[in-house]
């Protein structure tokens, strides 16, 4: 299967247009322009307006300019945040900071992994390095966090500040904290070169996550060549091919590219050694305490883990009978794809914004050099090239640059490129990310959209997988790209169904994916990580390790989240309530979007997750509920559940997010703190398969 990499290139705002919907079969403008042959402009006389718009960025050697200027700008603002009076002008200076060096390093951030031009590549990834280790120098800048403290030490000054700047003073405090700036000059040296080290290694294990591994063509059955990539006598496996029907390829995918690299595997090693040794240093326990510290979990503990695994096993149990059922009900793919153009999606996309939030995409022609067509190598997210902030210097808005990255099959000569049902729930996930950045409007970058709290950073994205399974959704995009035929209903409930038929064993993969993130976080043992994944995987997960695997070399997030990975499940839970509160009587509610645009994506991380959590609107129009749906337990007993919130007794907190209202009110009225099956009961409840669909299936 050649998937090509495909740029979905920026979704710009537009002001507020109201789109009838359309029952022709022709596509509206955004649709249009994705489903058309991707041509490229030649002209000569088009001035090369550099990557992303950034003039220097024409070539690769601008890297190097950029982040010359960026570094000289960087200590005219550190001079000023040390020198000027404790004040609202202190956190400007450096969110400022924080901005310019922002700006360069997420852009550089991108372009090392997406850019076909390893000149490009290599320049930016020196560029990542280099602004890195200035950051982590920063970090431990002890005159700068002497001029933070006096702020934060004043309470007269503190009380005049507004909350948002408040909280990004705090939040910057924090990162002197874990920083160990409270250390002596040597040990501080040792901290910066370890976090130094930390980042090459990170950036190693991340490219090497993502490298496809081959094997001679001759090693495989030859009616199965088509279905990978050829490259020349081999055959190169970069993922698992999940989707595929066909059980031999799975296998293979599955043996291959999870066949173990040596080399990457002492980078792994070596990165967790490292993380340990950094949090020891600065006074933690293990690298999983210093993560955790300022989230809502707070200390990593895996005792709960095993509870849910084994509630979610007796959900296995059920569903696997359903399961067998399933196996007699196509969902095969490729049925769907005819109906999931690219440019159908893109218009649903489209058509959902501008009714929730009065939003709209234009597809605009990138100016010469600002972007690149070619294929750009895989990597499953979207990217912040620049946070959004409230400019001082202009008085004007900083309009935040999205980019979402995908692997999309190509278009051909007669057809669009189409997606599996899959790719399109991925597509709208990471579009919840890209609106997530669009409609923050933070006074600071520093706290812009998806630079919130990691356990909230996964809700407006998972929330829009539940759009994206919804037919009164699906069904104003999903037409068959020749005959503008709808996706029938009954296709669409048996592919919802299918998914809660392996819900539960998603459920507990996260489970074991969580787990292993914090047992490799902890104290080191002697053992490899193999061993440890091996002895995981058997505890919280319902099928066994494959012999000469190393799945934990695929574990990408292990970089960026770090101990942090349970925040994925933590995630979901709030986007399920959401989901309920909100959208679940009416997808399309223009109140409801308002007020989850300002009440959540809006703040990005300059409120409480918590707070914004308990802010949450409510649709009143939700039957069934003895009041308003905001979730509203006395502010004490928040409290002595966050207190008492353990790894996976996360859950306790994610308990008060996600049950439905109607029992969380009970529970107010009661009193009665929830208990941990509670919890489990409300996320299995989620998983309830629907026999009706599979019974009305079988009869038809
Ligand atoms: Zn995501």
């Amino acid at each position: 299967m050649s998937a090509c990499k495909k740029l979905l290139y920026f979704a710009k705002q537009r002001s507020l247009w109201t789109s009838l919907w359309r029952n022709v079969a022709t596509w509206s403008p955004v649709g249009a322009a994705f489903n058309a042959k991707p041509h490229r402009r030649v002209d000569l006389f088009d001035k090369n307006v550099g990557l992303f718009g950034v003039p220097e960025l024409s070539c690769p050697t601008g890297f190097h300019l950029t982040t010359k200027k960026a570094l000289k700008n960087s200590e005219t603002l550190v001079e000023k945040a040390c020198t000027c009076p404790p004040g609202i002008e202190t956190v400007e200076s450096f969110d400022q900071l924080s901005d310019g060096l922002c700006k360069v390093a997420d852009l550089a951030d991108f372009v090392k992994v997406a850019h076909p031009d390893p000149a490009f590549r290599e320049a930016a990834e020196k560029t990542c390095i280099e602004i890195g280790t200035v950051v982590e120098k920063l970090n431990t800048n002890t005159e700068l966090c002497t001029s933070l403290k006096k702020l934060l030490d004043n309470p007269d000054i503190v009380a005049q500040l507004d909350p948002d700047t408040r909280r990004v003073a705090e939040l910057f405090m924090f990162d002197f904290e874990i920083s160990g700036i409270h250390l002596d000059d040597k040990l501080r040296k040792e901290a910066v070169a370890l976090h130094v080290k930390l980042l090459d290694l990170s950036n190693e294990f991340l490219v090497g996550s993502h490298m496809p591994n081959r094997i001679a063509r001759s090693a495989l059955p030859e009616h199965l060549h088509v279905q990978f990539e050829n490259e020349g006598s081999f055959i190169q496996i970069g993922g698992l091919h999940a989707d595929s029907a066909d059980d031999l390829v799975r296998e293979i995918a599955y043996r291959i590219y999870l066949y173990p690299n040596a080399e990457l595997m002492v980078c792994l090693e070596e990165l967790l050694k490292c993380r340990y040794k950094l949090a020891k240093l600065i006074g933690y326990e293990s690298y999983g305490h210093r993560a955790l510290k300022g989230t809502m979990a707070k200390t990593p503990d895996l005792n709960n883990c095993g509870t849910v695994s084994t509630e979610i096993k007796n959900a296995l149990h059920c569903t696997s009978i359903l399961k067998t059922m399933a196996t007699r009900y196509n969902i095969e793919p490729s049925l769907y794809s005819p109906y999931l153009s690219l440019g159908g999606c893109m218009e649903g996309l489209n058509n959902l914004f501008s009714h929730l939030f009065g939003v709209s995409f234009m597809s605009e022609h990138p100016s010469a050099g600002e972007v690149w067509s070619e294929d750009v190598r895989k990597l499953d997210c979207h990217f912040t090239i620049r946070g959004g902030r409230w400019c001082q210097e202009t008085g004007q808005y900083q309009l935040p640059v999205v980019v979402l990255m995908l692997s999309l099959p190509h278009p051909t000569k007669s057809t669009p490129t189409l997606l599996t049902p899959g790719m399109m729930e991925n597509l709208f996930h990471e579009m919840g990310h890209a609106m997530h950045s669009m409609l923050g409007r933070t006074r600071y970058q520093h706290v812009t959209g998806t630079r919130c709290a990691t356990d909230f950073a996964e809700v407006p994205s998972i929330l829009m997988e539940y759009f994206a399974n919804d037919y009164r959704v699906i069904s104003k995009f999903a037409r068959h790209y020749e005959t503008g035929q709808p996706l029938p209903e009954n296709m669409v409930a048996r592919l919802c169904e299918s998914k809660k038929v392996c819900g539960a064993a998603d459920t507990q993969l996260q489970v074991f994916y969580a787990a292993l993130d914090q047992v490799y976080h902890s104290k080191p043992q002697n053992r490899s990580t193999t061993e440890i994944l091996m002895e995981t995987q058997q505890k919280f997960y319902g099928l066994p390790y494959a012999a000469n695997t190393a799945w934990q070399l695929r574990f990408s997030h292990l970089v960026g989240y770090g101990a942090k990975y349970y925040s994925y499940l933590m995630s979901r839970a709030v986007a399920s309530m959401v989901w309920k509160q909100c959208f679940v009587q009416d997808p399309f509610n223009r109140d409801m979007g308002e007020r989850y645009r300002r009440e959540m994506l809006a703040h990005g991380g300059a409120k409480e997750p918590m707070l914004m959590v308990e802010d949450c609107p409510s649709d009143s129009s939700n039957q069934g509920c003895a009041k308003p749906l905001k979730l509203q337990p006395p502010t004490d007993q928040i409290l002595v559940i966050r207190s008492t919130v353990q790894l996976i007794g996360v859950e306790l907190t994610i308990f008060v997010f996600m049950v439905p209202f109607e029992v969380t009110a009970t529970l107010i009225i009661d009193q009665r703190r929830p208990t941990f099956e509670d919890f489990v009961n409300a996320l299995v409840s989620e998983l309830n398969p629907n026999f009706e669909t599979f019974i009305m299936d079988s009869e038809s």
